[in-house]
Order: C-alpha cells, then structure tokens, then sequence
C-alpha cells in the first residue's frame, strides 16, 4: 500500500467525571487519531498516552512531534508493506512506542479494508465475543466505590479492578470483598509500592485477588520477580513491558504470571501479537489495557483482544463509560460483559471535528 496522506489529530473531549489513579487526576480525554490514506482507503489509528508524560515518558506533545517530524517522512508517498514493513521503516527511532502505534494501527486498519475482512480475523483472532471488565478509578468515599461496583456488575461486568495506593488499599479490599464475596476482582497499584513493601502486598494473598497488576516500579521487572516468589497471587505487569524483548526477560525472571498489553504501549498491534504469541509458549496469561482511548482505539482493542492467549476479561472502554460523547457510530457497547468484534462502526467525522483540538495534515 501506498501512503498517500496522513491526517494527525488531537482529540480532547470531556469526560462524565474525573478519572483518579496514583498518577493524578484526569478530566478530559485527549488523544492521538490518525487518519491515513492509502490508494483510495482510509483508515484510522489511534494512540492515547495521555497529555502529560504520567504514564510513560510518552504523551500527546510527543507523539505529534515524532510522527510529523519522523514517522511519517519515513513513510509518506512509500509503498508499504504491512506493518511489519512499516516497523522495519521506523525501527531506526527508539522508543516512542506510542507514536509508532498510532500509525502502525491505521495501517493493520487499511489492510483488513483492502483484504475486505474484519480487522479481528487479520489479526488472527478466533473468538469475535470479547469479554470485558471493568476498571474503578479511585472514588471518594468506600460508599461510593461499593455503589459503583453494583452498578458496574448489574451492567455485566465480568470483572472489577479497583485502583490502589498505599494508605488506600487494605481496608478497601477487605470491604469490597466483604460487599462481593465471589466477584472475579483484581487490583492495580500503578506502581506505588516498594520491594520494602513485600510484608505488606503478602497479605493481599487473603483476598482471592485474580491479580495484582503493577505493584513495584514501572521500569522494573527485577524485584517483580522477588515479589512473585513471595506472593501467591499471581503479579501483572502492566508498565513495565514496552517490548517482546522485557516480556521474555520477566518472564525468563519469573516476574509475573500475566502480563497486560497495551497495544500503544508495545509499539503496536505487531508487537502485541508477539508478545501474545510469546506469552501464550509460556503460560502466561494476557489480558487487553486501556488509556481511555475514544471509541477507535476501543475497536481495535476489541479487535486484538480476539486472539486466544486473551483470557482476562478485557479493559475496554464502552462509548458511555468516560467521554460525553464518543466519535464512532453506532456507540461502542457491551451486553452482559461481552464485546462483538464484529461491530460495524464509523468514524462521526463531525464529532471527531469537534473535538479536534489540533489538526497536522501531511500529503505525499
Ligand atoms: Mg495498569
């Protein structure tokens, strides 16, 4: 395929309430979307670091800049083929795996379009129906996050994550699983806790916990192997694994039992399905991320999270959960705790207009 054009767009669109994790907190949804043009197709891709560098060293500054001024030259008026050949083409940028992604998905995006097949079956997946959890960001009052929590199950959920920190985290977990003795519930710490801490985290093991994700540091999958060792329940490393190379080193280490992935995160949708691959020979578990991408990210999340090594319900966002309104039509939607792959959807061209907070056009 020939890239032809590639529109980049910033999207910021309000959220319902604001979304509070160990980070900060965040009140608006801002975004990379891009739309890419390819020999009469177009095709879009999304990458959601946030807009400041909170999560990773990524954000949203960062990610135009390196498309405009790297990515994209690399790749504009070239035929290209697949994604693959388009990580060949920009494997000379380090890093900035976000960036990467947001284009890398518009390009999976095109392929399915010119193979006339839905993007889940291109990218090997076996089961169109996705099952989706559910993730709490941190609420006023335990009150609140039980009532929260009801709703979210009386919606379907398959599961409910809850977000910790230290001083936050055992009294809540005791009483949520007071609240919901049999729900399937995990928490994410976000990094907040020290190998200091291990004492501590042992005791999470009382709670029937699917999962600690991301409890040590988020460049680190040393002492995540020392963590695992002492806990039973299994660790997930979210942060800490940005490529296949950190997800066969943690688990060479025996650093976690799961590992989530974000395709923004890894660089994109190939090396998601790398990283499965390799996770899938090892036994461990996967399970699709979020960053509270709009409705496109969510579509291609739902797409990747087809794949068999997926067996965690999934972190992904349905158009009524944060944004006040999505930029796909129909609204992405689950029905008791599943999403259809096979959703046939549309970018809103005048929503994604009204939400565009900066628009970058680059022609061949
Ligand atoms: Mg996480």
């Amino acid at each position: 395929m020939r890239i032809d054009r590639v529109d980049v767009i910033h999207t910021a669109i309000p959220l319902k309430s604001s979304f509070r994790t160990s980070f900060g907190a965040i009140s608006a949804q801002h975004s990379v979307v891009t739309k890419v043009y390819s020999e009469g197709l177009v095709a879009y891709g999304e990458a959601c670091p946030f807009l400041a560098p909170i999560y990773s060293y990524e954000c949203v500054g960062s990610v135009q800049t390196v498309l405009g001024s790297f990515i994209i030259p690399s790749v504009l008026g070239k035929e290209i083929d697949g994604a693959g050949d388009f990580m060949e083409k920009v494997s000379f940028i380090k890093g900035n795996n976000h960036a990467k992604a947001a284009l890398e998905s518009a390009i999976w995006g095109l392929q399915a379009k010119a193979e006339k097949r839905p993007l889940w079956q291109v990218l090997g997946g076996t089961n169109p129906k996705v099952d989706v959890g559910v993730s709490i960001g941190m609420q006023p009052s335990t009150s609140a996050l039980l009532k929260k929590i009801e709703g979210y199950l009386n919606e379907g959920y398959r599961r409910i994550k809850i977000k910790i920190e230290p001083g936050e985290d055992l009294e809540l977990i005791k009483t949520v699983r007071k609240e919901f003795p049999d729900i399937v519930f995990m928490v994410d710490a976000n990094s907040s806790y020290k190998p200091t801490d291990i004492d501590f985290l042992k005791k999470l093991d009382d709670f029937n916990l699917l999962m600690i994700e991301q409890p040590l540091g988020e460049d680190d999958i040393v002492d995540h192997a020392g963590l695992q060792k002492e806990v039973k329940t299994p660790i997930c490393l979210d942060e800490s694994i940005h490529t296949v190379d950190d997800a066969r080193k943690a688990i060479q280490l025996g650093s976690c039992r799961i590992i989530n992935i974000k395709y923004g995160r890894v660089g994109g949708l190939l090396n998601s399905i790398r990283i499965h691959d390799l996770c899938k020979k090892a036994g461990v578990g996967n399970w699709i991320g979020g960053m509270i991408e709009t409705g496109i990210g969510q579509v291609i999340k739902t797409a990747l999270g087809t794949l068999d090594n997926f067996v965690y319900a999934a972190d992904i966002e349905t158009s009524d959960r944060f944004v006040v309104e999505d930029v796909i039509s129909p609204d992405l939607s689950q029905t008791n705790g599943y999403l259809d792959a096979n959703i046939e959807y549309e970018v809103d061209e005048e929503k994604l207009n009204k939400y565009t907070a900066e628009i970058s056009i680059y022609k061949a």
